[in-house]
């Protein structure tokens, strides 16, 4: 997470427009998984950044990592993030 955002801990707005999307999407996916920190998928009102595709996303925590675990529940889209403590979408 960190080297998305800068030394005040934001997206930098002179990414590119790419890298800013999925910053967002991460920034979302982060807010929403730790106000209740789930440690199984849990459904989120995040749409998936996937062009064309309509599913949400589901996220939850996992214990032995801490990783953010987030996963489409339409198409085999998923990823990890680490780091995402003490950034400003950290809401434990
Ligand atoms: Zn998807």
């Amino acid at each position: 997470m960190p080297h998305f955002l800068d030394d005040k801990g934001n997206i930098p707005t002179e990414m590119p427009k790419e890298a800013r999307e999925l910053a967002s999407f991460l920034a979302l996916v982060v807010d929403a998984t730790t106000k209740k920190s789930p440690f199984s998928l849990t459904k989120t009102e995040i749409r998936c950044f996937k062009k064309g595709c309509q599913g949400l996303i589901k996220s939850e925590v996992l214990k032995e990592s801490n990783e953010i675990h987030w996963v489409c529940s339409k198409c085999p889209n998923e990823g990890r993030i680490s780091d995402w403590k003490l950034t400003k979408w950290d809401n434990r």
